[in-house]
């Protein structure tokens, strides 16, 4: 193979989104939440959801971790089919332990915290490098304390989540997501639940993600946040994509009512 070759391959390669939905719709009991979602992510890329409660932003993020199944649409992650595997020209579904492989390169973030409340700050992290990676108990350590100092915490491995304020156990939350080195990074609405001071210091923690490059899905509230970090904006109604665009044009200028009378809203 030439070089030339080499380079086009690998630059086809990075053309591809890292998250590719493409007319995904999914329904409660009859209530259709999801209308035909398309949404590419690049790699490196922060795309914050915005929209009024109940648009089903939440639902689409599960549906990209596969908390929930799509009725419709396709969802790909870095080139493979979410929930389905090929063979022979054939779509299968995808078996639970299947699924969960797929889902390990997926971190996800919550609005409550999810810890486990009888392990320790370093215990949550290193719980599944250890248990579904099978990393020795040292280096899982090793690496634990390293991420719970990169999100400001180097002095807290031992402490358990009810001795943490929420910003913290946030905090513990991103630093286990982060153990398992995670292509993309899903926050569903990770501040909503938090005292308004402790919203500053996990948004940083979140900032500092971006500036280092993990590609992210955020639904969020934290229209600063929207603005300052987010390369793209999607403006979710009614289970829809209104409009999506670089915050300066979502944000700054938005051309449908739905988005404006939402932003003044959030005012
Ligand atoms: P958002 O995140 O924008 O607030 P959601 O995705 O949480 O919106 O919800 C969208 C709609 O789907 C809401 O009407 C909600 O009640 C409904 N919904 C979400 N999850 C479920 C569920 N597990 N069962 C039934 N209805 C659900």
């Amino acid at each position: 193979m030439t070089d030339t070759t080499a380079g086009e391959l690998s630059r086809t390669r990075g053309d591809v989104p890292l998250v590719r939905a493409l007319n995904v719709s999914k329904s409660f009991h009859g209530n259709e939440v999801l209308k035909g979602i398309d949404l590419d992510v690049h790699r490196g890329e922060v795309v914050c959801l915005l929209g009024p409660s109940g648009s089903g932003k939440t639902t689409f993020l599960r549906c990209i971790n596969q908390l929930e199944s799509i009725d419709g649409g396709r969802i790909w992650v870095d080139g493979d089919l979410v929930g389905y595997r090929e063979v022979k020209g054939h779509l299968h579904h995808l078996n639970d332990k299947e699924i969960a492989t797929q889902r390990r390169d997926i971190g996800m973030v919550f609005q409550r915290f999810n810890l486990f409340p009888h392990k320790t700050a370093l215990e949550n992290v290193i719980e599944a490098p250890l248990i579904v990676r099978g990393v020795a108990r040292k280096e899982a350590q090793e690496r634990g304390r390293r991420l719970l100092a990169q999100v400001g915490l180097a002095d807290k491995p031992d402490a358990y989540p009810g001795q943490l304020s929420g910003g913290q156990q946030q905090r513990v939350a991103i630093a286990r997501a982060l153990a398992m080195d995670p292509k993309l990074m899903l926050f569903d609405e990770p501040t909503s639940a938090l005292d308004p001071e402790l919203v500053g210091e996990v948004l940083r923690v979140m900032r500092e993600l971006a500036d280092a490059g993990m590609t992210m899905i955020v639904v969020t509230h934290e229209m600063g946040f929207a603005r300052d970090v987010a390369d793209q904006v999607v403006f979710m109604d009614g289970g829809v994509v209104v409009e999506e665009g670089k915050p300066t044009e979502v944000l700054g200028n938005p051309q449908h009512e739905r988005t404006r009378s939402f932003l003044r809203r959030m005012r």
